[in-house]
């Protein structure tokens, strides 16, 4: 059986259309599949919308949390809960278009325990968003070691590769890049994004920047070493000015900005070592990703 995992978070406007379009296409093609709604904590009537679905469709299932806590863990908590000998993750809006997931799982069939969507284009965006995600993919593939730049959450994962993420202790996990990470074997399908079918994208630019920083600190200590890197520079800086001081009369102007300009690298390497021990601290902590108050 194959689990599709569908996070959806105040999308009344499109469960509908994804519950019908999805099983169809799966009906059609004889996968035997379970749809498995994850109502990210919705303000609206997307709760709703799920239990009426799953009344008329019994391939319909669905969990409901407590409150709203990030895709990232509706997915996880899809993984947990799918009961498939694979499961493919996939948007409510139908941006990933669901005719692959066929494709995806006759590669399933041929062996793959991985199987990729990959954006062909990334579809409508303007340009400073395709370039932040452009600079953010290239931080987040140095750090995986695995090229991310066209990668997404649209895929497909073997029963193996699922307990595998379902188990790691960590509770910020980026579900993109851990599921490459992993490793298994992978293949990929190309699709071309494509327009929200209803509603509004639920990312807002403060909570796409949060994050990409949180996900580049899940994978990498680089900006620490970076501060590492000034600092050295800081100190050679340092020699140069020293040996121009004593010979000629100092140049105050300089100095001042050097102090201003140190103090404030300081305080950025503070900030930056504060940020990795406070998600330590959140780890530690050991909550859990997500709760879910109801089920259907
Ligand atoms: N989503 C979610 N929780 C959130 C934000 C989004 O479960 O806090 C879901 C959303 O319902 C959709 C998917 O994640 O199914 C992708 O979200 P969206 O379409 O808003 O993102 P975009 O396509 O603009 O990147
Ligand atoms: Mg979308």
């Amino acid at each position: 059986m194959l689990s599709v995992i569908i996070p959806a978070f105040n999308e009344e406007k499109t469960i509908p259309a994804a519950a019908d379009t999805i099983s169809s296409i799966l009906k059609e093609a004889g996968i035997d599949a379970e749809l498995l709604f994850v109502d990210d904590g919705s303000r609206d009537s997307t709760w709703a919308t799920i239990l009426a679905r799953a009344e008329k469709n019994p391939m319909v299932h669905g969990i409901h949390f407590s409150r709203n806590f990030g895709k990232e863990a509706a997915v996880f908590a899809g993984l947990s809960e799918a009961k498939g000998d694979c499961a493919v993750v996939i948007d409510c809006d139908l941006q990933h278009p669901p005719g692959k997931i066929v494709e995806m799982y006759r590669l399933w069939e041929q062996g793959y325990e991985i199987v990729e969507g990959v954006k062909a284009d990334r579809g409508t965006e303007t340009f400073m968003r395709r370039f932040a995600a452009k600079s953010f993919y290239a931080m987040i593939s140095a750090a995986v070691g695995i090229d991310m730049s066209r990668a997404s959450d649209f895929k497909l994962l073997d029963r193996k590769a699922v307990n595998v993420l379902i188990n790691m202790p960590e509770k910020n996990a980026f579900f993109r890049a851990l599921s490459s990470w992993i490793g298994f074997k992978t293949t990929a399908v190309e699709y071309e994004v494509q327009d929200r079918i209803a509603g509004e994208s639920k990312w807002s630019t403060k909570a796409l920047i949060r994050y990409a920083i949180s996900n580049i600190a899940e994978f990498s200590a680089a900006p620490l070493l970076a501060i590492v890197f000034f600092g050295c520079l800081f100190i050679l800086l340092a020699l140069i000015t020293g040996i121009i001081a004593i010979r000629t009369e100092g140049d105050w102007l300089s100095l001042k900005m050097l102090v201003c300009l140190s103090s404030g690298i300081l305080m950025i390497g503070l900030g930056a070592a504060g940020y990795y021990i406070a998600r330590i601290y959140d780890e530690i902590k050991g909550r859990p990703r997500f709760i879910i108050s109801e089920r259907i």
